[in-house]
């Protein structure tokens, strides 16, 4: 069956009736406007995302579930990056007609489900048809208790840089699928099906021990710069401290230039953060949640600026910023 036969509101109703519902939404899917209580004290936080298919994937990499977990993920991993808990998200759906209706619901699946994952609702959104590619847009609505924001200001010169994860798997999985090859399945997870770290960035935001936090999107140095930028603080970075999986580190010994998309490959959606160095100790134990936690650097001052130094403390040339998949 084509959407087509069913239409933008057969579509609607078909992903109404999965639709979960929760404490501070009043009205979800079905009116003009979703309605949601904002508790006393909270912060409401919004982000979106767009997604354009053939510019930020290809449908050929990943099943229709998959790029709906995605979607969800990617817009996410921005609440995570300001301590945030997400609660509402709101899909902007454009696709061609010809779309068979079992792919649109599979990909429903696969934002309801990623939506559960994180606790979240699917509170609304609209479909219309494309002419050709689809595109995606995603909304998503956060809470933080107000005094629990955590912004890309606050990092402040002796403070250490911390990194959730493993970088670089997600920009070489990428790099495969380009040239045509089928990434290990670990590796192609890292970038088709990514995590969004709430936990982690909660547990940061509760406990205080954040100065400044960003997700790691467009790859670690150009989100890095702009935290130095927002925060006027410069940062040294440890070339050999960098968290690589074993996959990764293969990859490398055959390629050493691979550095680079560990350093600028980007869609890791890591969190990259800044602490004080008396929290060290805390911030490591956060480790134990399953998503280990690298320290990899320390903030300097600004005329300092942006250094990658080498075991011995010998800087690095860095890698072109803002690595583009696509060029
Ligand atoms: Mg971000």
């Amino acid at each position: 069956m084509k959407l087509a036969e069913i239409g933008e509101f057969g579509f609607i109703a078909r992903v109404r009736q999965r639709a979960e519902s929760c404490a501070d939404l009043v009205l979800g899917i079905g009116d003009d406007c979703a309605a949601s209580r904002p508790a006393p004290g909270e912060l409401l936080l919004t982000s979106t995302d767009l997604l354009i298919e053939d510019v930020h994937f290809r449908r050929a990499w990943s099943d229709p579930r998959t790029l709906g977990r995605k979607s969800v993920s990617v817009n996410v991993s921005d609440v995570a990056a300001m301590g945030g808990k997400p609660a509402s998200l709101y899909l902007g759906l454009g696709i061609p007609g010809g779309v068979a209706v079992e792919d649109l619901d599979a990909f429903a699946d696969g934002v309801l489900e990623a939506c559960a994952e994180y606790g979240a609702v699917l509170a609304g959104g609209d479909t219309c048809r494309s002419p050709g590619p689809w595109f995606i847009s995603v909304t998503v609505q956060g809470r933080v208790p107000e005094g629990e924001l955590l912004t890309r200001q606050g990092a402040r010169p002796g403070d250490l840089l911390w990194v959730s994860g493993r970088l670089g798997d997600s920009a070489l999985a990428l790099r495969e699928l380009l040239a045509g090859g089928r990434p290990a399945p670990a590796l192609a997870a890292r970038h088709l099906d990514p995590s969004a770290r709430v936990a982690l960035g909660r547990a940061l935001a509760v406990q205080g021990l954040a100065t400044a936090m960003i997700d790691v999107s467009d790859g670690l140095l150009a989100d890095l710069g702009h935290i130095l930028d927002s925060s006027v603080v410069g940062a040294r970075v440890e070339r050999d401290a960098l968290p690589l999986s074993s996959l990764f580190r293969d990859a490398l010994t055959a390629e050493p230039a691979l550095l680079d998309l560990a350093l600028a490959g980007g869609e890791d959606y890591e969190l990259l953060f800044t602490s004080p160095p008396q929290c060290a100790a805390a911030v490591a134990a956060l480790a134990a949640d399953g998503v280990p936690v690298t320290q990899i650097g320390r903030i300097l001052p600004q005329e300092d600026g942006l250094l990658l130094v080498d075991a011995l403390g010998r800087p690095c040339p860095l890698p072109r910023r803002g690595f583009d998949h696509f060029s």
